[in-house]
């Protein structure tokens, strides 16, 4: 971590406790009193049509003369930096009355004379229509909000109570959060501290909510736009099914209520929190099995989480800084083992089948061996740069960059099969998960070295080398141990595609046929291709984007053609030698006469 210059200057001017850096007010940076005033927000939606929620806060100045207010400018478990304050306009005073314009310190803080007053209290709105699970949206019918895009809060300050009011429009039925609600308050919320706010999104309007109870802590499936397209009872029951599987990995649930949000948006993805979820998904997902199960899979991947990164985390990832970046090698352990769990899990619930099971993770093998960018960088270094690489992608990435999840997860599953042959089924990476819970969670989170020393413990010294060589090396994984430990096998590739493959990927641009991807080392890319070529011809026939497919199948591999492109508007022609597609080579299927031994590693594995 790191100050910038501008910080340096602010600590120079202002030699206050209001220029303490965010970064050492976490939640371990030392004891305020507990009798710390509040800050409180008041959020009201006159203008949710418009996208905005506006917000009235104020702040105990502790008989400072200034105050400085901050926003996050990133919202943890997705690494980027979003310049949250990008979305906040019309930011006043309110009182002490004629209070001074705020003047801005820096992209993300504002300054405010306080005259001496006792508090300060302010208003400003936030602009919201980015349907993702780290973004606020607002609109007519409903709003998610995210507690680093929405709240200011006082430098310095960051271990105060807040407090949250939400004053709900008409038609608007209920507010729903993690937090602890205030009794005898219609939606009020306490967070402990900013860091609880922060984690702790809240979803208003006409919500759909699904209760059940388990281990006497209520959990609650919110459905957000569900318009009568979701069978909830089924969703809720499938759900707890899930947290009685990960109750049963772990010992207990270390919360007292939980909160899965079901964003019915036709977005994708999900965040995870201490004691709640964001999910987003389409209305059509009941509709499918596949479709369903991987919704399923969503909710154990983020569920799996209130263990593995909100509590057992990387020393790196808290406190945190919310105006820095915080890097991390050991993502592969958040999300990678993460990714690995959420699957598994699911079978073990018996909410998917072997097959379905073996299909994802042979998916995951294929996308991980097919990825050129493998051989370029080691997972940790992956997992250092997600914040420049991992959630900027752009049309070489997957030449030059793997994914810790897809990565992480593949070998969360050679690590878990190695330790179980090893100790004859014993042992498995369920103990590695449980001793590294037992042992870094909490505030103080493991370093990189310490897991993996957790690993050989549990698994044995000779793991060591393992590990090391597939997390610090682009070195191919061995996936023979897999395959004996479990009595599986890889079935030979579908090798009959006789279609020409040139390893590029195209799109549609305004009707035209649009070079998109060029992968490293394939025939595309041996021709010249370049991304934003657009192909207009094979040989002395045009093409056009709806016939590229199937124009495809007149070039089997090794032949020869020329392409015609144009490239920023010049006319070029290039040979190409189409090549053949590499087949799936990572299905993997039961062998037809297994061991005892691995029948039984197998069931442990698989959860029966
Ligand atoms: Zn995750």
């Amino acid at each position: 971590m790191f100050r910038s210059v501008a910080a340096l200057l602010l600590s120079l001017a202002w030699p206050s406790p209001m220029t303490t850096n965010a970064q050492t007010a976490g939640p371990t940076a030392g004891a305020r009193p507990q009798a710390d005033a509040a800050i409180t927000y008041t959020l009201r939606f006159p203008d949710a049509a418009r996208h905005y929620v506006d917000v009235e806060a104020t702040y105990p100045t502790a008989g400072q003369k200034r105050i400085e207010l901050m926003m996050a400018v990133w919202t943890p478990g997705s690494y980027l930096v979003r310049e949250y304050a990008r979305h906040v306009e019309g930011l006043d005073v309110v009182k002490p009355s004629g209070g001074v314009a705020p003047v801005k310190t820096r992209k993300n803080r504002w300054a405010i004379e306080t005259g001496g007053a006792p508090r300060v209290t302010v208003r400003y709105r936030v602009y919201g229509r980015e349907m993702s699970v780290r973004t606020n949206w607002i609109e007519s019918r409903y709003a998610l909000l995210q507690g680093a895009a929405t709240y200011l809060t006082l430098v310095g300050g960051l271990q105060r109570p807040h407090h949250v009011t939400l004053d709900l429009p008409q038609g608007w039925t209920r507010a729903m959060s993690g937090l602890p609600e205030v009794p005898g308050r219609a939606q009020a919320f306490v967070a402990r501290d900013f860091d609880t706010l922060v984690d702790s999104p809240i979803v208003a309007g006409d919500l759909k909510v699904y209760e059940f109870t388990r281990s006497g802590k209520p959990h609650f499936l919110v459905n957000v736009n569900e318009n009568g397209s979701w069978d909830g009872p089924r969703a809720s029951a499938d759900v707890d099914r899930i947290v009685a599987e990960h109750e049963k990995m772990w010992g207990s649930l270390p919360y007292d209520k939980y909160v899965f949000i079901n964003m019915i948006t036709e977005a994708g993805g999900g965040l995870e929190h201490a004691n709640s979820t964001v999910l987003m998904t389409s209305r059509w997902a009941m509709g499918t099995r596949d479709a369903y199960v991987g919704w399923l899979n969503l909710v154990s991947h983020e569920f799996f989480h209130v263990w593995n990164v909100k509590r057992l985390r990387p020393a790196a990832l808290g406190p945190f800084d919310y105006e820095a970046e915080n890097y991390t090698p050991s993502l592969w352990v958040s999300e990678g083992i993460t990714s690995y769990y959420g699957d598994l899990l699911v079978r073990r619930a018996g909410l998917s089948s072997d097959p379905e099971y073996f299909l994802g993770l042979s998916n995951d093998i294929r996308t991980l061996e097919t990825t050129p960018g493998r051989l370029v960088v080691p997972v940790t270094q992956s997992s250092y740069d997600a914040w420049i690489k991992q959630y900027r992608p752009d049309e070489n990435s997957g030449n030059t960059s793997v994914s810790y999840y897809t990565k992480g997860q593949v070998i969360a599953a050679l690590i878990d099969a190695r330790i179980r042959f090893a100790s004859n089924g014993q042992r498995s990476l369920d103990d590695v998960m449980r001793l590294a819970y037992q042992r870094y969670s909490g505030t103080s989170g493991f370093t990189e070295a310490q897991f993996r020393g957790v690993i050989t413990e549990i698994g044995g010294a000779d793991l060591a080398d393992v590990v090391a060589r597939a997390l610090d090396t682009t070195q191919p994984l061995e996936y023979q141990p897999l395959l004996d430990a479990y009595g599986l096998q890889f079935l030979p590739p579908d090798s009959r595609a006789s279609r020409g493959w040139l390893g590029i990927k195209t799109k549609v641009d305004v009707g035209r046929l649009v070079v998109s991807e060029v992968q490293r080392d394939a025939p595309g890319a041996a021709a010249g291709l370049n991304v934003d070529d657009e192909i207009l011809a094979i040989g002395d026939y045009r093409v056009r984007p709806d016939q590229w497919e199937r124009r495809l199948d007149q070039y089997p591999p090794t032949t020869q053609a020329t392409l015609l492109i144009a490239r920023r508007d010049q006319v070029m022609r290039l040979d190409v030698t189409f090549g053949q597609e590499m087949g799936h080579a990572w299905r993997l299927v039961p062998r037809v006469a297994p061991t005892a031994a691995q029948i039984a590693t197998r069931a442990a594995w698989l959860g029966r």
